[in-house]
């Protein structure tokens, strides 16, 4: 019996429907049934073909929740929990990094590794059912799996999916302290995750820019304070609005989650001299802005920092962080639309032309 699989063949091609062979479970390889994965920014990247050396065809889904079907000589999660069939559990989509390289052992920055691999995005769908839009995943010896905690639905997790993680490491890279005033720019699921996780941190204020309008009432019901609109705030209206509220210094904190390079020099004037700027919303080439090294950058003594993907420690603190505070963390309102697999490609267009805000796909639908 196959695995039936979405198959993105080549971009901007339609999505295809594979039947793909079951693995053999290798000793300390897991097999999944899939109980959801999502589609994430970067599957429309990689659908309009905007990342470097992906070797289509693929299975796209990077972050997903499964139930194990077998585990052979994998008794414990990455945690040390105990593992057993049936368990839902999700895992670190980065595997296969080398632990040899200089990123790995001196920089300390294993998700620059160029031996790293990603599910759902450098696998071939030759190589296995290695992503999570397809029926099950094989979970290669040593990929890191983490069995949800107790008190979340695979709906908490996966309603945040890829974002929830990125989100959160994107506050954790900013330092912010308890009291700042917070500007996100984006309302997406990264965006929205880097609010509530900005307010769980202790912000005095979170204030989050984006469009439209569903997106906005989800920032606030995560967390946000102040909610600025694009389509009804103009540029001046937004500034004018967090000088407002921090008495015309300027946020403390900006995380830029939108993805449009036009939000970073507007960022960069909203941010207060001595500020912390976090672009985490480019992970492809949309192009580039003009910026003044002198008001933006020297005079303004702002810290500008890159955040690239996650890391472990990044999956496993925002998971304990939701399990404790899932009530104000409701994720799961995030989901905008469940897709089987032969509906990929309407949610890959949903999710592009922000009809939803996460789109899950279901192989079960
Ligand atoms: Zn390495
Ligand atoms: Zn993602």
């Amino acid at each position: 019996m196959g695995i039936r699989a979405a198959v993105m063949v080549e971009p901007r091609a339609s999505i295809a429907l594979w039947e793909i062979d079951d693995p053999v479970v290798e000793e300390g390889g897991i097999l999944l049934e899939t109980v959801a994965s999502e589609v994430c920014g970067t599957d429309v990247h990689l659908h309009h073909g905007r990342l470097d050396g992906v070797p289509y065809p693929i299975i796209p889904g990077h972050v997903s929740v499964g139930r194990i079907l077998e585990a052979r000589g994998v008794d414990r999660d990455a945690l040390g929990e105990a593992l057993h069939p049936g368990d839902v559990v999700t895992f670190y989509d980065v595997h296969e990094v080398c632990n040899a390289c200089y990123h790995c052992t001196v920089a300390n920055q294993p998700n620059r590794c160029p031996k790293r691999r990603v599910y759902g995005i450098t696998y071939s769908a030759q190589d296995g059912p290695l992503g999570g839009w397809a029926e099950r995943i094989y979970l290669r010896p040593g990929v890191r799996v983490l069995k949800l905690p107790e008190r979340l639905t695979a709906d908490d997790v996966i309603g945040g999916g890829c974002g929830l993680f990125t989100g959160f490491a994107a506050v954790e890279r900013s330092d912010l302290c308890m009291g700042d005033t917070v500007v996100v720019q984006g309302a997406g699921p990264v965006g929205l995750a880097a609010a509530a996780f900005a307010q769980l941190r202790g912000a005095g204020a979170v204030v989050v820019i984006g469009a439209p309008a569903t997106r906005l009432s989800l920032a606030r019901e995560l967390g946000a304070d102040l909610v600025l609109s694009l389509e009804e705030h103009p540029l001046d209206a937004r500034a004018d609005a967090v000088r407002g509220v921090t008495q015309g210094r300027g946020a403390d904190v900006i995380i830029e989650a939108s993805g449009n390079p036009a939000a970073i020099s507007e960022g960069l004037n909203l941010l207060r001299d001595g500020g912390t700027y976090v672009v985490g919303g480019h992970y492809t080439d949309t192009g580039t802005v003009q910026i003044n090294p002198h008001t933006h950058i020297n005079r303004r003594h702002a810290d500008i920092l890159g955040q690239w993907g996650t890391d472990f420690r990044h999956i496993v603190r925002a998971l304990h962080m939701l399990a404790r505070h899932r009530e104000k963390l409701p994720f799961h309102k995030v989901i905008g639309a469940r897709y089987g697999l032969d509906e990929a490609d309407r949610a890959l267009d949903d999710v592009a032309n922000l009809r939803v805000t996460k789109a899950i796909i279901d192989p079960k639908l």
